[in-house]
């Protein structure tokens, strides 16, 4: 197998996906040049049942192999919520700043502004082989939202042993280290093996 469609409607997550891939053996195709088509209902209880219901409408779709992911933040001071609702949570205040002081509130409140972003791939092979990947990151909630790069949460997370958060970071740096990349480099080692 030398391509794979990444199924995701997220184009900053297609862009980072496609850098990390830059020098790899495998070409990424993605949504963007393939037709347009819905997204599935992510209804799952865990980021691997909603990584596999992507990964799966776009195998059934394409007929090709395919993978997706299912991300989020998960905050020690909101019992590791967001978590899979992490796109609902944002969705859900008027702005992005709101949620973030959300977020950064709670931290202070409970003394504890430790956090962590998890990815999880499922890479559809055929309608029942499923393989699973999972990328973590630690780190911390900034006290404010700093940066523009990247997307989501990115301007209020600091990953361990770095000052900056994601968003102030290059979108190179940032796919240095990143939950996603690690998940990724455990699917690329897979295939090559
Ligand atoms: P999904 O995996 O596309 O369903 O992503 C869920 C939500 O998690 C996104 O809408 C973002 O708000 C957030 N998220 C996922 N990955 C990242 C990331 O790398 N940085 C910041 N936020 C992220």
């Amino acid at each position: 197998m030398k391509s794979l469609l990444f199924f995701s409607h997220n184009q900053k997550k297609i862009a980072e996906v496609k850098q990390i891939f830059n020098n790899s053996f495998l070409k990424i195709n993605s949504l963007k040049e393939l037709k347009k088509i819905k997204e599935p209902k992510e209804n799952g209880k865990t980021f691997a049942e909603n990584a596999k219901i992507k990964s799966l409408f776009g195998f059934k779709i394409f007929n090709i192999p395919c993978f997706a992911d299912d991300s989020g933040i998960c905050v020690n001071a909101l019992r590791n919520k967001p978590g899979i609702y992490s796109k609902r949570f944002l969705r859900s205040f008027k702005t992005k700043n709101e949620a973030f002081k959300y977020i950064i509130s709670a931290t202070i409140k409970k003394n504890d502004n430790r956090a962590f972003f998890n990815t999880t791939i499922c890479m559809s092979l055929n309608i029942n082989q499923h393989i699973f990947f999972v990328g973590k990151i630690s780190g911390t909630i900034s006290d404010k939202p700093k940066g523009s790069n990247g997307f989501g949460y990115d301007p209020i997370f600091i990953p361990s042993g770095f000052s900056k958060t994601f968003a102030e970071m290059s979108n190179q740096k940032k796919n240095l280290l990143s939950h996603r990349m690690i998940a990724i480099k455990k699917m690329e080692s897979f295939l090559i093996n």
